[in-house]
């Protein structure tokens, strides 16, 4: 099966009765975009910054980052790259940037938050990617991390406009954000859920703590129906809606997420070739009736 799998490499994502769903790479160094191609990518549907940050003493510069954003998509001629903006603080915290006092990290200064406080790296950031864009063939989408509700969208996507970004979005992480998805939908140009913190703030669970990690499962029928909410908000103004957590590595899952409406799929290299695979066996009448059931709780089981 793995060996039958593998030869559909280099086709497109898509359901039994051809409804395409774009399948696209994680990657969070740069080595990852040699998996991403390996494995057939369509694009890269989330690119982690953070690498760029870590382990330094403070952010790096405008040509610095220029030159990393450029090797990326140089590598991607006429193919969608989303980028994610810096996602500083919680399970990711830089010294020099987020606050090492904070009871609560995960429901402290991170994402867009943390951007937003230090104004100078989110528009160096920023200028960076645009000139990156400049000097490449690749079709770049921007998104900011953490974003709250419509709010702090249209402010980030008038920012990455204002820099001469094309694309700009906002991924969907808090709950907050898919309760108001219709009124984001009017302001980003896509959305894209990272099913991770979206599953941690629903189940109000420390994804990183193993005593609580039984809630951290999208197969949970509340988190499956935030991503609707979003899909539904999505597909009723033309608004792309992809996901990119782990919620779309799982190949019997990201049937689920097609039937709710998702229109890309991102994940780790490694797990493309059986979630395109499971996608081309079930046609869309068929994924929408399997996640009229997942919404329903059928295939949830509590662990306690
Ligand atoms: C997510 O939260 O699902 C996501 C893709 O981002 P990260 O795992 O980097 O927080
Ligand atoms: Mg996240």
């Amino acid at each position: 099966q793995a060996a039958k799998a593998k030869e559909l490499r280099g086709q497109p994502g898509c359901l039994k009765d051809g409804t395409t769903i774009p399948l696209l790479a994680n990657v969070g160094k740069p080595e990852d975009a040699d998996a991403a191609l390996e494995y057939g990518a369509e694009g890269v549907g989330l690119f982690r910054t953070e690498f760029l940050f870590i382990g330094n003493e403070e952010p790096p510069t405008v040509d610095e980052q220029t030159e990393a954003y450029t090797r990326l998509l140089s590598r991607f001629p006429g193919r969608k790259v989303v980028i994610r903006m810096l996602d500083a603080g919680a399970d990711k915290p830089l010294p020099f940037l987020t606050p090492e006092d904070e009871p609560n990290p995960a429901l402290g200064l991170r994402g867009l938050r943390t951007l937003r406080t230090h104004m100078q790296v989110l528009e160096d950031q920023l200028e960076a990617l645009a000139r990156a864009d400049s000097r490449t063939q690749a079709d770049l989408w921007v998104m900011a991390p953490m974003v709250a509700d419509e709010h702090e969208a249209d402010y980030f996507v008038r920012l990455g406009k204002s820099k001469g970004l094309r694309r700009v979005g906002a991924m969907a992480e808090v709950p907050s954000i898919a309760l108001m998805a219709d009124k984001v939908a009017r302001v980003a140009d896509f959305v894209s859920i990272g099913t991770n913190d979206l599953t941690q703030y629903t189940m109000a669970a420390d994804r990183t703590l193993g005593s609580v990690s039984n809630y951290q499962t999208a197969w949970h029928p509340a988190v499956l129906r935030a991503i609707k909410l979003i899909a539904d908000a999505g597909n009723a103004n033309g608004m792309p809606v992809g996901v990119c957590g782990e919620a779309a590595a799982d190949p019997d899952l990201a049937v689920v997420l097609a039937g709710l409406g998702v229109n890309s799929l991102s994940m780790t290299p490694v797990a493309l070739d059986d979630v395109r695979a499971e996608l081309r066996s079930h046609t869309l009448q068929e994924a929408r009736d399997i996640a009229a059931r997942a919404l329903d709780g059928e295939f949830y089981h509590p662990a306690w």
